[in-house]
């Protein structure tokens, strides 16, 4: 697992703001990842340390960082939202559907006898 990406989903993670097969991920790799484990640790202490009053985030504070990730990764419309792992399978479903158009239409383009166009009138 490569922990690069797990870095990029723990500031969602910790939000909530994550896909139920993310966080899974996410929660399998801490298990086995010191390093990972000790970030993230060290992610939610600077959010949520109680310390001195005026060196804590406020609760506005924290919306809008909230509201910041949301829109980082894409989850402002949930209706369209695609998690990072999900967007190169989707350009891979768009790239295989458009090739399939370009062969489609190749195809009727090239057919040798009658033209496409029915109501096209007969050469002589
Ligand atoms: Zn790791």
């Amino acid at each position: 697992m490569d922990c690069e990406l797990i870095q990029i989903d723990l500031v969602p993670y910790h939000f909530g703001a994550i896909t139920e097969e993310a966080r899974a991920r996410v929660e399998a790799h801490l298990l086995g990842c010191p390093a990972c484990l000790r970030d993230f640790i060290a992610l939610k202490r600077s959010m949520e340390a109680p310390g001195p009053a005026e060196a804590r985030p406020t609760a506005m504070a924290k919306a809008r960082l909230r509201k910041a990730v949301m829109r980082e990764i894409g989850h402002e419309d949930p209706g369209v939202s695609w998690a990072w792992w999900e967007r190169p399978l989707a350009v891979a479903f768009a790239g295989a559907a458009m090739l399939a158009a370009i062969v489609l239409v190749h195809g009727v383009e090239s057919a040798p006898g009658e033209a496409p166009h029915s109501l096209e009138a007969p050469q002589r």
